[in-house]
């Protein structure tokens, strides 16, 4: 059986933090899913089609990631694609905790679903999409902290 795995994520946008861990999880799965969650109540800073393009850019060479969006919860996504994979990134304690809560939560909800967590490697813990989005408002340079091949404006 084929092991599907989603990545969900806003993605907003995608850092090298991102990009490493989707990396190292290619030779883990055989189809992974990138999909950006989108939440209708929290507004996000680029529009989810502009997310999708850096997503597909970044990966156009793996024939086994797919780039998607989805409503409502990550399990009911899961079911839909037939996953049976939730990946996450860990970053510190804190995303240890707020993780913690959310997949097991997601395994009560959904028994056959495993979430799968690769720690950051360390020059990356730093990197979130909060920061870079933060620098593009006050109009800093972001390209050490987003993939190679993409240019955020
Ligand atoms: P969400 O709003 O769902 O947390 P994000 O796009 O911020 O969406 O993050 C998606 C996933 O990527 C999360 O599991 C997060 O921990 C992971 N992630 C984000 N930045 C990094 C990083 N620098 N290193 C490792 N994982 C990361």
């Amino acid at each position: 059986m084929d092991k599907i795995a989603v990545f969900p994520g806003s993605f907003d946008p995608i850092t090298k933090g991102h990009e490493s861990i989707i990396k190292r999880a290619i030779p883990l799965f055989d189809k992974l899913y990138l999909a950006i969650g989108i939440n209708a109540e929290k507004k996000s800073f680029f529009p989810v089609n502009q997310r999708k393009k850096w997503l597909e850019e970044v990966f156009k060479e793996y024939s086994n990631i797919q780039v998607t969006h989805f409503e409502g919860l990550t399990v009911n996504y899961c079911k839909k694609v037939n996953a049976k994979y939730i990946l996450r990134g860990l970053r510190t304690s804190a995303d240890f905790e707020f993780e913690r809560s959310i997949g097991q939560v997601n395994k009560k909800i959904y028994p056959e679903i495993e979430t799968v967590f690769l720690l950051t490697t360390p020059e990356y813990t730093a990197v979130n999409s909060s920061i870079v989005r933060d620098i593009l408002k006050h109009g800093g340079d972001v390209s050490q902290f987003v993939p190679g091949a993409i240019r955020i404006p």
